[in-house]
């Protein structure tokens, strides 16, 4: 039993939050060689070199299909085992994406130097919020010119609300490059240019005050020690209470591609990061410690081959230990399933691990029993709450090429949205069916899929709709609104209200108009 719980505690499950480009490839995969998973290192490489060619239906299938595996990452470093979830975020970029952010117990944000924060970052960080989820962060690209440092702090600060304490400070950047320094271990590491190096390169130089830095820097040595004088009294300290509370991110420098600021990182990493957290559930708060299985469904991902409806739901662990063979309730239908055989995400590992632990992922193979949001047990009745629905960004209306298909649309629809890659909304005023999404690939991936699966053709038109929010209120407030404002609400697939707004500024307006309702964009499964 101690066992399980020192196992359980060295856990570190985590995803990366950055725009597309920032780095969070070559971090992943210079994470990986740390962990000693070098064969999965070069599969990261190679998923990225296909992203960018055609979506034909294969490439697609291909990308699904090798990102079931990475996923999720399992690989040791040190005394810990981490977990780095994977967050699509190209052109794969999806709903998926944010759900995942509700699964980690914290979160890696990196942020090129040369362009400081940005979109996708922003809206990453508030999902993050949600839960104050730890937030460490990387400022990579430094081999670059980039934006002065400073600037770049007081950036995340302001826009994106966290205090920020720099761990180490970059020694120039772009050409005059020339190491980091680490604010709390009182190191210079002089910066070397290498790459696939399963371990920190460039001589260390102990002391800020080491002639040897002169020597090595000349007049940048000087200038280093007036700006981390300057650095230590502009700053906020690394405080331990504030980060784990998501209000203060420990912030490192680096060149990613150059191994360079990254084992500064994940040492930090390996002693700060939390280990598996409690989770909420409707009747109970879950821990880590209990003997018995619990978890929570955050993905669900179809199986490449479209001739084999198999899916995979991602199983967060929260509690306890599976076991090959087990026996696990599915909550939401009643259901008790032998699991003979879950898959497990060990990176470096041709073989599957048998067990796997709170903080763990596991991945249940179904033929679309499971859902998002699902809870599974050893026979308590708990549903875990914090899987959210997140309001869609983007919408198309679905023209359907053959009218007698009409039924097998709506299956088809409604099925695929259950994976929670898309979400399905009905007006009221008409029979239109309206399918929301974050990220553009999607309607690809759901017209493809209803072809192949639902032997259904249709394709996705433009609609005018900006954004959607689900409103809650009395229920005489409710009917009001619905009749008022009828060419705008419709239904999701669980039967909720929703106001699909023509645009923000409507939004706005209906929000200051019905003061008595709420219009919220998120929804709980
Ligand atoms: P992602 O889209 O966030 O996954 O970003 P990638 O890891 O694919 O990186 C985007 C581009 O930036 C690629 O061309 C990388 O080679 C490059 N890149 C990543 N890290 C560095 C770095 O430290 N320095 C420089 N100069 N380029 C980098």
């Amino acid at each position: 039993m101690s066992n399980l719980i020192e196992e359980i505690n060295k856990r570190r499950t985590f995803a990366i939050i950055s725009h597309p480009d920032a780095g969070k490839t070559t971090v992943t995969e210079k994470l990986l060689l740390y962990g000693g998973a070098i064969q999965l290192a070069g599969a990261v490489k190679g998923r990225k070199a296909d992203r960018h060619a055609t979506s034909d239906w294969m490439q697609m299938e291909q990308e699904r299909g090798i990102s079931v595996t990475s996923s999720v990452m399992q690989f040791p470093y040190k005394n810990v085992v981490m977990n780095l979830l994977d967050t699509p975020g190209h052109e794969d970029f999806s709903e998926d994406t944010y759900r995942t952010l509700t699964a980690v117990d914290s979160a890696l944000m990196v942020i090129d130097a040369a362009k400081g924060v940005e979109e996708r970052t922003i809206k990453l960080m508030e999902v993050c919020r949600l839960r104050d989820t730890p937030i460490l962060s990387f400022i990579n690209k430094l081999d670059r010119e980039g934006r002065d440092p400073i600037d770049l702090l007081d950036e995340i600060e302001e826009i994106l609300k966290i205090q920020c304490a720099p761990m180490t400070w970059p020694i120039g950047m772009g050409k005059r490059f020339r190491g980091i320094y680490h604010l709390y271990n009182d190191q210079v590491r002089i910066f070397e240019q290498v790459e696939n190096e399963t371990a920190a390169q460039g001589e260390v130089i102990e002391g800020l005050d080491n002639p040897r830095l002169d020597e090595l820097l000349g007049d940048q040595a000087e200038e280093l020690r007036e700006e981390i004088e300057l650095v230590r009294g502009a700053s906020h300290a690394f405080d331990l209470e504030a980060f784990l509370e998501g209000r203060l991110t420990p912030v490192f420098f680096g060149s990613a591609i150059n191994n360079f600021g990254l084992q500064e990182l994940l040492d930090a990493f390996a002693v700060y990061a939390p280990p598996p957290q409690c989770r909420e559930a409707r009747e109970r708060t879950v821990c880590p410690d209990e003997p018995q299985l619990t978890g929570f469904v955050f993905k669900i991902q179809a199986n490449m081959d479209p001739k084999h409806r198999d899916r995979i739901a991602f199983m967060r662990i929260v509690s306890g230990q599976y076991r090959k063979g087990m026996t696990l309730r599915h909550v939401r239908i009643g259901k008790d399933i032998k699991i003979a055989k879950a898959l497990t995400f060990l990176a470096n590992e041709r073989e599957q691990a048998e067990t796997a632990v709170a903080g763990d992922i596991i991945g249940l193979h179904n033929h679309g029993t499971i859902q998002i949001g699902d809870t599974f047990t050893e026979g308590e009745t708990l549903k875990f709450t914090g899987i959210p629905n997140f309001a869609p960004e983007l919408f198309r209306r679905a023209r359907l090429k053959d009218p007698m298909k009409m039924k097998a649309l709506h299956k088809g629809l409604q099925q695929l949205s259950e994976e929670g890659a898309t979400q399905l909304f009905r007006p009221v005023m008409n029979n239109d069916l309206i399918l929301g999404a974050v990220g553009v690939l999607q309607f690809e991936v759901v017209a493809q899929r209803l072809k192949d699966e639902y032997k259904v053709a249709c394709d996705f038109e433009p609609v005018s709709v900006n954004t959607a929010r689900w409103v809650i209120g009395p229920e005489k407030e409710i009917e009001r609104f619905k009749a008022r404002v009828q060419e705008h609400v419709a239904y999701d697939a669980a039967d909720q209200l929703v106001y699909l707004a023509p645009s923000r500024v409507n939004l706005q307006l209906m929000e200051e108009r019905w003061p008595e309702l709420q219009f919220v964009a998120t929804r709980e499964h």
